[in-house]
């Protein structure tokens, strides 16, 4: 960054990149994929399981389908309700449903978590 933009970081903020999407097909093409979550399920961290955001927050999508999270809705993986859309909804159902979870989430439960409910440091 330096060389080519003159750009140099005195403080640099890093939060764990979740094996998804773009960052997921790049660690497949590149060969990188085992490595990375083998990092990421060597950091599990308890505590920032216990801070994930989908345990208090929802995420609603443009066309009102509800998600545990930002991550689920760009996987587009809907609440394991029976109410999954907001014309229908019900705090009772949501609040004792079981969080869809996948590889992804490790990235959130890694260090000291991702930035839905972790720390920057
Ligand atoms: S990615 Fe997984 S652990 Fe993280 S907030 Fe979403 S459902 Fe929860």
């Amino acid at each position: 960054m330096k060389k080519d933009f003159n750009i140099s970081f005195h403080s640099l903020f890093a939060i764990t990149n979740l094996p998804v999407s773009r960052f997921l097909d790049y660690l497949l093409q590149s060969n990188n994929y085992e490595k990375y979550m083998e990092k990421l399920l060597a950091a599990y961290n308890p505590v920032a399981a216990a801070n994930v955001m989908c345990r208090n927050t929802i995420s609603v999508g443009w066309d009102g389908y509800i998600y545990d999270c930002d991550f689920n809705q760009m996987l587009e993986l809907k609440v394991d309700c029976s109410n999954k859309h907001i014309l229908n909804f019900d705090s009772n159902e949501l609040r004792n449903r079981s969080i869809v979870i996948n590889q992804h989430c490790f990235g959130c439960t890694a260090g000291a978590g991702s930035s839905c409910g972790g720390a920057v440091t």
